[in-house]
């Protein structure tokens, strides 16, 4: 069936990066907002815009009724979840369907199996696709949690079946502390995904984290986008992702694709996924989880492969194949990707609010910005702090590396902490450079969160460049505060 009318269930760049590929499709929007969010960048993108509560997620982005009233008041066909708030429910999912509406993403049930960490395990482990050694099942008995660790060997990771976002896990290194950390796993995983259903498994040390981007249709086609590696992480969630990854030969390339599509294949997937793999020192690749929604990192597979995967996505919703064969999806070139949370790495990436007085964003040669902000915007304590993300693309990766550090230098965000001094310094790390990123690359480096700003005088330059320019545009601030102080971020983002 032809979608003509899409609702997107999100906010930021997501909803913006949604609505950009609908209206090239010819495809009418309807964006939704939050009482925050009704001067937000992709109300103003879209055709129409409905309120759909207060600002706490749980009253607005997160209330299934209200969105589907949304949906069928505006005459929408279709519901795009985005990535976070509901994308991963299956419950929502299903009374998407139910009021006769088309949900872009896979049907409930493999949703549901994938959405549980511990019954995909059991799946994979049926199919052959090999998995980190742990529990078979989730348990709740403190000797069950014992038992696996002392056969498998300590360290151990304590996972929520039901965690995202890096949230939920407790590496474990001795017996004397798994009661305690089973415990205090138990109610963190009850309190931030509403279930205490817990698990155990290896803890695999300094591996890669290695994704695979998959898509399989109702006709039963089903092909890969190759890789993804974000292994360059912090609390256990990507900040730098890049493909290809220089860990991979071409045979292993193959071989973890083969084995994510065996992955979808198990539970009849019927959209884009993505198969998350750890891969350690050995080059030995173990399943992690399957992502049954769009993707935070997916631009850099779309600037690698020329695919557009949101439009994949909605055409396979419609009923249509897949309509590409895997021998033509190749390789071309090398992308990156930052992104860019309001959040200071000087001060353990906590999270920073406020409003953005200036933003100057990079534009050049295989530079790709999706974001969701604009100038005057303010950053709230309510939603996920992702601005934007920053990509590049070059023909190799020293190529897109360099696109990313000039980019880095032109973009320009004062008003709240941002990690773009710190980003420059991964990027410019030798071992960053030379293609050594494990997922304990920042941990093992702390020196990279401490920001000289002697490091970056030619960007304070720019900077004080374009802030002088804004005096000219008279944007006016409080005045009884100094204007250097309300924009006292630009010291703050090039340290002290
Ligand atoms: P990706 O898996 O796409 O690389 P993340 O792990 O960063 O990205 O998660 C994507 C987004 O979804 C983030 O905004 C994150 O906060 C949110 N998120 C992921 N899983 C959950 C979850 N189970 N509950 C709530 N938010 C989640
Ligand atoms: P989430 O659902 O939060 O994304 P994942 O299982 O995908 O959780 O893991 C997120 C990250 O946590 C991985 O990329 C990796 O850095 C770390 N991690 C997860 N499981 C393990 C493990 N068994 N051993 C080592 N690191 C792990
Ligand atoms: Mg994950």
């Amino acid at each position: 069936m032809k979608i003509n009318k899409v609702l997107i269930a999100n906010r930021g760049e997501i909803a913006c990066r949604i609505i950009k590929t609908c209206r090239e499709m010819g495809i009418n929007t309807v964006a939704v907002y939050s009482e925050a969010d009704e001067y937000a960048l992709h109300v103003h993108l879209a055709d129409e815009a409905i309120d759909i509560g207060p600002a706490p997620a749980s009253e607005s982005y997160l209330v299934h009724d209200n969105i589907i009233r949304a949906a069928q008041e505006s005459g929408a066909d279709a519901i795009h979840p985005g990535y976070g708030f509901l994308s991963e429910n299956h419950e929502f999912n299903k009374k998407v369907r139910d009021a006769g509406l088309i949900f872009i993403g896979p049907e409930p049930e493999a949703m549901r199996v994938l959405g549980s960490k511990v019954e995909s395990r059991i799946k994979m482990m049926e199919s052959g696709v090999p998995v980190v050694p742990g529990m078979k099942s989730s348990e709740k008995n403190i000797d069950e949690f014992i038992k696996t660790a002392n056969e498998i060997g300590y360290p151990v990771l304590i996972k929520a079946s039901a965690g995202g976002g890096g949230k939920g896990m407790r590496i474990v290194k001795s017996p004397e502390d798994i009661e305690e950390a089973v415990n205090s796993a138990m109610r963190e995983s009850q309190s931030a995904f509403g279930s205490d259903e817990i698990f155990l498994e290896k803890y695999i040390e300094s591996p890669r984290h290695i994704e695979i981007q998959v898509a399989r249709d109702h006709h039963g086609n089903a092909v890969h986008f190759f890789e993804r590696e974000c292994s360059i992480q912090r609390r256990h969630q990507k900040v730098i992702e890049e493909t290809p990854s220089t860990a991979l030969t071409d045979e292993k390339r193959k071989e973890m694709g083969e084995a994510a599509i065996k992955a979808v294949e198990a539970v009849n997937y019927d959209s884009v996924a993505t198969v998350e793999f750890l891969f350690d020192k050995d080059s030995n690749f173990y399943f992690l989880e399957v992502n049954t929604r769009i993707q935070v990192e997916h631009p850099i597979t779309e600037l690698v492969t020329n695919v557009d995967l949101v439009k994949l996505q909605i055409r396979i919703a419609e009923g249509n194949e897949i309509g590409i064969k895997q021998e033509e999806i190749i390789q071309n070139g090398h992308a990156l990707e930052c992104r860019l949370y309001a959040e200071d790495p000087e001060n353990n990436f906590m999270p920073s609010t406020g409003k953005i007085h200036f933003l100057s964003e990079p534009i050049g040669n295989g530079v790709r910005i999706d974001s969701g902000i604009k100038e005057g915007d303010e950053i709230s304590v309510y939603y996920d702090p992702i601005m934007s993300k920053l990509i590049t693309w070059g023909r190799n990766r020293e190529e897109s590396i360099s696109r990313m550090d000039n980019a880095l230098r032109n973009y320009v965000i004062l008003g709240v902490k941002n990690p773009i001094p710190f980003m420059l310094k991964v990027i410019r790390d030798q071992d960053f450079i030379d293609g050594n990123t494990l997922t304990d690359f920042i941990d093992k480096k702390p020196s990279l969160l401490e920001i000289d700003r002697n490091e970056f005088l030619n960007e304070i330059a720019y900077i004080a460049s374009q802030v002088n320019n804004l005096k000219e545009q008279k944007i006016s601030f409080n005045k009884n505060s100094d204007v250097w102080q309300e924009i006292g971020n630009w010291e703050i983002c090039t340290g002290k």
